[in-house]
């Protein structure tokens, strides 16, 4: 089931779409970008959107969440779970990187353990994606399996094909909601082949690399340096910031507020690169800097990948982009030594 729809009429589609979910499109907030709750009118993100950077797995597993209330008794605890509103959500303009990573996600919030906060949401929301046309110089999704068009892990693939967007069903989620939406046209083998075309210049755009083979072996084979690994991160400044603006990223830390009797449970997005991660229950286990670094990207392409079968790294850039000395994830991959 393959439309297309005008860009100019983008607004519209919104709005029809507005009548049965809650929708979130790309925004500026302040100096950054994240998607929020669409205002009923403002397409203008179609002119200067690339990528947000928040990660979309905030409307999930938001930096902040609470869990739950409670009321402490003489000897007993009253609990209240926080009202759910029920709401069915649409993101529009998921980047495929980032629906990888909430697939990546849900390996851990769904199959590991259920998680309840997480799953509720994941399982009423639609993804429309967007395709990139203009990714940048730091994304590297194409070393991951994945690609700017990619439309694995959305319900709906939208493809820019000029003054259009071509629009692909992928799963029953989307082909339900295509076929409800009015004002969509058919599209033709023309448009078809213009989107191919489009898809193909994408794919050519991002020139960033890294070598994934062999790469668990070769991350073993080397945990034990300690040289390698001060050398490679001796320019990091342990902010979190990679950490907390990954997609795949899922620390987090639970913390009680009690005023009097009156208390509230919540969880805070946490970051192994922090010096004082997991310091409440114990002593952090990586107190230097490079056994912080040499985790993060372990866990990424070494241990993840050992439990899941896949690498929990999607190739989005934002750690290369947001970091404030200019890491580069792809560098360390690249001078890992070579497996003999
Ligand atoms: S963003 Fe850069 S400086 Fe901050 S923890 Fe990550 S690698 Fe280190
Ligand atoms: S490690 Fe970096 S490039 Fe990979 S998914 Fe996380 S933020 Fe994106």
């Amino acid at each position: 089931m393959t439309k297309k729809i005008n860009k100019r009429d983008i607004g519209k589609l919104l709005t029809q779409w507005n009548q049965e979910f809650a929708i979130f499109v790309p925004s500026k907030e302040g100096d950054t970008t994240k998607m929020t709750s669409w205002d009923g009118k403002d397409v203008s993100f179609l002119d200067w959107y690339r990528n947000t950077v928040i990660p979309p797995k905030a409307s999930f597993f938001p930096p902040l969440e609470e869990m739950f209330h409670f009321q402490k008794n003489k000897g007993s605890y009253d609990l209240e779970l926080p009202a759910s509103d029920g709401q069915k959500k649409l993101i529009f303009g998921i980047r495929p990187c980032d629906a990888k990573a909430l697939a990546i996600l849900d390996m851990i919030f769904k199959d590991a353990y259920e998680d309840p906060y997480y799953l509720s949401k994941r399982e009423n929301t639609v993804l429309v994606g967007l395709g990139c046309t203009n990714p940048y110089d730091s994304c590297f999704c194409t070393s991951l399996g994945s690609n700017p068009s990619d439309s694995a892990n959305v319900d709906i693939m939208l493809t820019d094909i000029g003054d259009q967007f071509l629009m692909e069903a992928i799963t029953d989620k989307g082909k339900s909601l295509i076929a409800n939406t009015s004002g969509l046209d058919d599209a033709t083998e023309a448009d078809e082949a213009r989107a191919k075309e489009a898809q193909e210049t994408s794919y050519r755009k991002v020139t960033k690399r890294v070598d994934t083979k062999d790469i668990e072996e070769r991350l073993l084979s080397c945990f034990e340096d300690q040289d390698y690994w001060e050398k490679v991160t001796a320019k990091c400044i342990s902010c979190g910031i990679c950490t907390f603006l990954c997609p795949t990223c899922y620390c987090f830390d639970i913390n009680d507020e009690l005023v009097k009797r009156q208390g509230v449970r919540f969880r805070s997005w946490d970051s192994c690169a922090l010096p004082i991660y997991t310091k409440m229950p114990m002593e952090n286990p990586r107190e230097e800097k490079w056994q912080r670094v040499r985790q993060k990207v372990c866990h990424k392409y070494e241990f993840y990948p050992m439990n899941f079968d896949v690498i929990a790294c999607t190739g989005c850039g934002r750690c290369i982009r947001q970091c404030p000395v200019n890491w580069d994830i792809t560098q360390i991959l690249a001078s890992l030594p070579v497996k003999v």
